[in-house]
């Protein structure tokens, strides 16, 4: 059996090691794609240090954001707009949910049918072995649906819209129409929070009001658009946080706010939004206890998990016909090498980088 080179998690919170994995045989209707890129994502980080759910068991590839070039296909694909894929082709794919449980034929809630499949904790010593983006070639199953990358998105960008950016997408779709009136807060300042940003002024937001740490993730929300940034680090006491938000919005809180940091920042959240506003909640993934001393009356609260196919096409839809708008290439802070993945995985887990990318060219 032929096999590539991958970044190995076998121990949790010890280095990861180059692995030569095993490349499946392919059967009909999936692809072997030549990874070209793969940006790191938190919950790399998180998953590295120990399990997120019973089902996370060692050995794993690390990665779940895939960018690359269609190697082989077994049999005839079309992407998700019904045109023809083809060897050479640049993509990415989507998760699978199972379409006929509860929550994807009746609830039409995909993103939390308990079949779903999704990449970064597959075990590698397992057909069909290549599930995790941080390898050389990727294993795409029939059920995914794929999405061509244009030529002016970069590879890099197109991975990060496997998982960052189209769970943000995700998040404006069911938050709805932003008015030309409204000031969006958002809590978090990483690559969610970033593109965030330049979604919520692209559609509209009057003001769009970031809070988050450290100094070099926010100046990069800046260049993204942001109206006012305010670092967690600097303004330490929350009630100087609230008080800038009701500066900023004569004193009502926000129309919108957006939490994309993680569960713990939910309590402040709400106090920093006006009564009748809309809280989406995006990083809702981790455990939290949200007690709050008052609820703001008539308000709506939205959470999101991952998303469906659709928000990848429309990220990578976003990124191409906004790209003159919006300088995305700066939340891809460094490049590192598939045998640096150590390297980039600190550099995430420190904070230092917006997003780190391995490079596979
Ligand atoms: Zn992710
Ligand atoms: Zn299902």
């Amino acid at each position: 059996m032929e096999t590539c080179r991958a970044a190995v998690i076998t121990e949790h919170n010890k280095p990861l090691t180059i692995e030569q994995v095993p490349i499946p045989k392919l059967d009909q209707g999936s692809l072997l794609v030549k990874i070209t890129a793969s940006t790191l994502c938190g919950t790399d980080v998180h998953r590295w240090h120990g399990p997120l759910g019973d089902e996370d068991s060692l050995p794993i590839i690390t990665g779940h954001e895939p960018c690359g070039y269609v190697e082989d296909i077994a049999g005839e694909r079309t992407d998700i707009l019904g045109n023809p894929v083809q060897r050479g082709d640049r993509i990415v794919w989507s998760y699978v949910a199972c379409g006929s449980c509860y929550y994807c034929a009746v609830a039409l809630q995909p993103c939390i049918c308990p079949g779903r499949a999704s990449w970064g904790h597959n075990r590698s010593d397992q057909h069909p072995f290549l599930l995790g983006s941080c390898a050389e070639y990727m294993y795409v199953p029939k059920e995914c649906l794929i999405i061509k990358v244009p030529e002016d998105v970069t590879s890099a960008s197109a991975a990060a819209s496997a998982c960052a950016y189209r769970t943000v997408m995700h998040g404006f779709d069911r938050l709805g129409a932003i008015k030309s009136h409204e000031t969006v807060v958002i809590q978090g300042s990483g690559p969610l929070g970033n593109f965030a940003t330049a979604v919520a002024k692209d559609h509209g937001a009057k003001k769009v009001l970031v809070i988050g740490a450290p100094a070099n993730r926010l100046e990069v929300t800046k260049r993204m658009g942001a109206d006012g940034v305010l670092n967690l680090e600097e303004v330490t006491d929350e009630k100087h946080r609230r008080n800038w938000v009701r500066d900023h919005t004569d004193g009502r809180g926000a129309d919108v706010v957006i939490q994309v940091a993680n569960n713990l920042a939910v309590p402040e959240g709400l106090t920093l939004l006006r009564g009748g506003g809309r809280y989406l909640n995006i990083a809702a993934g981790g455990k939290a206890n949200i007690a709050v001393e008052r609820i703001p009356q008539e308000m709506l609260f939205i959470t999101i998990r991952s998303a469906e196919p659709r928000h990848w096409l429309q990220a990578i839809d976003f990124l191409a016909s906004r790209r003159k708008s919006f300088p995305f290439e700066e939340m891809i802070s460094k490049s590192y090498k598939l045998e640096q993945i150590n390297e980039a995985m600190a550099a995430m887990a420190s904070y230092s980088v917006v997003k780190a990318v391995i490079n596979f060219n």
